[in-house]
């Protein structure tokens, strides 16, 4: 009885105020009141950034990357892994195609491949930005000069996880990477006036929930404009601890708790989370999200791009992701939104 009077009380503050702390965030984040919480994300979603999901296509270039981290299928290390790159005239034409399948933001992401020398990558910004489309750049850690190139050539957002606040787990899991760099890295971000996208993996081995709160109070302070949540999914290349356990609930929790602390953030419908549940973008779009990333990649390549294995539409064209994804929105009654889905601060 007691403890159902506390989750109430710290519910209701989150949805009052947006603010809690570290220890109330905890509190969220153990409960079985599962149904609950999801349902307060999903109305305070509807209250602050309505009822329209913002689509950004996904345009997966390159799956060479010089960091090793330990749970990723891209690691340098994996050499059963296909490697492929698109060169840059052949990204701004594939560019092209995606804007005129609809989508009004393009996601190029990549792992981090020094191939992409700062003059290639500003070439295909600013070819991408004669579109009048926004761009969102997810191609990890760059110096703030680098940082400051392409934002200066027209990038709109840049996506780069923090995926763990806890320093020991992130110095065991991004062996030769520092999470106070990570976090500069952020800093710049932000200072150099992007849109600032950040997020966790929940269910990372070694991970606490103590440690998901502190993430999550993180997220709050930067605070970013979007935030990701993927769920750990092992992957049998890699050297990570195969722990079983479906982290897709886990997931939702996490991202319920951002939307009611950050009610008027962008929030992804993650593809993993549908890797792991089939209906899994839907839930998370009635649980708080308001963002869905179709992958936009051409088919050929897709099934290289393998951050973690069984993920979604790997033979899938993307004008079959685009048609796909427009039936599912509205099939739960929400609508495709229009415009370029920038973070507008309501609080
Ligand atoms: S998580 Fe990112 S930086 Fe780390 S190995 Fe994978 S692609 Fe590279």
């Amino acid at each position: 009885m007691r403890d159902d009077k506390e989750f109430e009380y710290i519910l209701n503050k989150a949805v009052q105020s947006h603010t809690l702390d570290e220890k109330e965030i905890l509190y969220l984040l153990e409960t079985k009141n599962n149904k609950q919480l999801f349902e307060q994300a999903d109305k305070t979603r509807k209250k602050y950034v309505g009822d329209e999901v913002h689509l950004r296509a996904l345009i997966e270039f390159s799956n060479y990357c010089r960091q090793n981290c330990v749970y990723c299928g891209l690691r340098r290390d994996n050499s059963q892994l296909t490697r492929y790159r698109i060169e840059p005239n052949d990204i701004i034409e594939l560019a092209k195609k995606t804007k005129n399948y609809g989508y009004k933001t393009i996601v190029l992401q990549s792992g981090e491949d020094p191939y992409y020398t700062v003059e290639k990558i500003t070439k295909i910004i600013s070819e991408i930005k004669y579109l009048d489309i926004a761009l969102t750049l997810s191609i990890g850690e760059k110096t703030f000069k680098e940082y400051k190139a392409y934002r200066d050539a027209g990038a709109d957002r840049y996506l780069l996880r923090i995926e763990t606040t806890d320093e020991f787990l992130y110095n065991k899991l991004d062996p030769a990477m520092s999470l106070k760099n990570r976090m500069q890295c952020i800093e710049d971000i932000k200072q150099l006036g992007y849109e600032v996208g950040s997020g966790i993996i929940a269910g990372l081995p070694g991970q606490t929930l103590k440690s998901i709160a502190r993430d999550i109070a993180y997220l709050k302070s930067i605070p970013v404009d979007m935030a990701g949540i993927g769920p750990f999914i092992y992957h049998p290349n890699t050297p990570a601890e195969n722990i079983k356990g479906n982290f897709f609930e886990l997931s939702l929790k996490v991202m319920a708790v951002l939307r009611l602390l950050m009610p008027d953030i962008n929030i992804p419908a993650t593809t993993a989370m549908e890797t792991l549940n089939p209906q899994g973008r839907l839930i998370a779009l009635q649980s708080g999200a308001n963002v869905v990333m179709p992958n936009a990649t051409e088919t050929i390549y897709r099934k290289y791009y393998e951050i973690y294995p069984g993920k979604i539409c790997l033979g899938d064209s993307p004008a079959h992701c685009r048609f796909c994804i427009e039936n599912k929105i509205q099939s739960i009654n929400r609508y495709i939104s229009k415009g370029k889905g920038f973070h507008i601060r309501q609080n």
